[in-house]
């Protein structure tokens, strides 16, 4: 890797914190990913990203910056890249999935603040961030009660910090509500970029990212085979490097990846033996470099064959039918499909629970393991009934809560073998 010191004190990074922690994950990532055996040729692209995550990624943020470019830092996937592609904006999400600084950031939040948010927090106030020091906007979105309320404090931290409100009910009023806020983010957008958002330009937008959540719906389709012809790990890889990539190359070489994996699945090649026990994870979101629970999964003689998660299909499913000819038409379809997310937060939540349902089936899984972080009350709450229609329908489901931290990986790993264990017997 290149010295990107200058680059990172410019940010005005902790340079000492952010040593330690890149030292930490280049750890954890070699044990974790560089460990696993018959890789894809093609994730070699995405062990390059990683290991320039800080690095070049950033340095192409600086680099867009001075040509014109605005940068905008996002926490959700409600948060349409489509929109920022229209100003030619840079899309990213911001470091949430580690635990960092919560010594900090518990002088902010209550101790029982869900790690995601703790991790924000941390970040921020730790200085370990580039991410959100290279941003032009942060976008906060009213989703759980946690983020909402902690968006209060963190507006004030960062130099500009925009809201996006949303409905909680997927009703007509809620989705005129969603309209109403994605207008006001266009403004907030056309403010800062000084760009206009146009017909052509959104169009645009929605092509680029309508690819990419294509890509990874192949790559999630390809899972099907058994045997499977990547991990769990490397595919939840390729969903957090999502957040973070340049849109275009990302799906170049997702595709590029796909090609290879339907050569492995038309040769009956996969990573792990035929006849593994396969697993559907459901839950909240994993964010880089959240990796402790399919790391204990796929070393418990089990695979994972699909995340229910935003950063997953809940994130990537539906596409934009790019349908009309002005912004407020195309805005129309955007609106349409951004309320076909199904976050917890929302109540009544069904489309949620038929997902899961119809993943369990199309890729065959054996179980669904529900992962909750703690203090998620959205999740956790909606977890009983998650369990009780996939049991009722015969699918064992098995539900954890858990953190950032390792310290409960033991007792994790023996209850995850126990269920996959009962998983041979049925
Ligand atoms: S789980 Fe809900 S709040 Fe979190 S990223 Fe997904 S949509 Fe946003
Ligand atoms: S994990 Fe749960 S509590 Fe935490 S930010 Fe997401 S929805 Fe909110």
């Amino acid at each position: 890797m290149s010295d990107y010191t200058q680059m990172w004190a410019n940010l005005e990074l902790d340079l000492q914190a952010h040593d330690v922690l890149l030292g930490v994950l280049g750890n954890a990532y070699k044990d974790i990913f560089l460990t696993q055996k018959n890789r894809p040729q093609g994730m070699q692209y995405f062990d390059f990203v990683m290991s320039e995550v800080h690095g070049l990624r950033i340095k192409e943020l600086v680099d867009a910056r001075k040509e014109g470019r605005i940068v905008v830092g996002s926490y959700c996937v409600f948060v349409p890249e489509e929109l920022i592609l229209a100003v030619n904006g840079v899309s990213v999400g911001l470091c949430a999935g580690a635990e960092f600084y919560y010594e900090g950031a518990e002088t902010l939040l209550p101790r029982n603040t869900c790690a995601l948010i703790k991790s924000a927090f941390g970040f921020k106030l730790g200085k370990a961030c580039p991410y959100i020091e290279a941003c032009d906007i942060v976008v906060g979105e009213n989703t759980c009660d946690g983020k909402k309320k902690s968006y209060e404090i963190l507006s004030d931290l960062v130099k500009n910090f925009h809201t996006i409100d949303l409905p909680q009910m997927k009703s007509d009023s809620g989705k005129k509500l969603l309209k109403e806020e994605y207008k006001q983010f266009i403004k907030k957008l056309e403010e800062v970029s000084g760009k206009k958002v146009t017909a052509e330009s959104l169009k645009k937008g929605i092509a680029i990212v309508n690819a990419k959540r294509n890509a990874v719906l192949r790559l999630a389709k390809l899972r099907k085979a058994d045997p499977v012809p990547i991990s769990g790990l490397d595919a939840l890889l390729v969903n957090q490097v999502f957040f973070y990539d340049d849109p275009v190359r990302f799906t170049d070489s997702v595709n590029k990846l796909c090609d290879e994996l339907e050569d492995r699945v038309n040769n009956g090649i996969g990573v792990f033996p035929q006849g593994t026990k396969r697993l559907v994870v459901s839950g909240c979101p994993m964010a880089v470099p959240n990796w402790k629970v399919p790391w204990i999964i796929e070393t418990s003689a089990a695979t994972i064959v699909g995340e229910e998660s935003c950063v997953g299909e809940r994130g990537t499913q539906c596409l934009t039918e790019a349908k009309g000819n002005t912004v407020d038409e195309l805005l129309d379809a955007i609106v349409e499909r951004y309320f076909q997310i199904d976050c917890a937060i929302f109540t009544p939540n069904p489309t949620r629970l038929e997902h899961i349902q119809a993943m369990v089936k199309e890729l065959k899984a054996d179980g669904v393991i529900h992962y909750g972080l703690q203090f998620c009350q959205p999740y956790i709450i909606e977890s009983h009934n998650v369990e009780e229609s996939l049991e009722k329908d015969g699918i064992p489901t098995l539900r954890i809560e858990t953190d950032y931290g390792q310290e409960d990986a033991g007792q994790l790993k023996t209850r995850i073998e126990a269920f996959i264990e009962m998983l041979g017997h049925k």
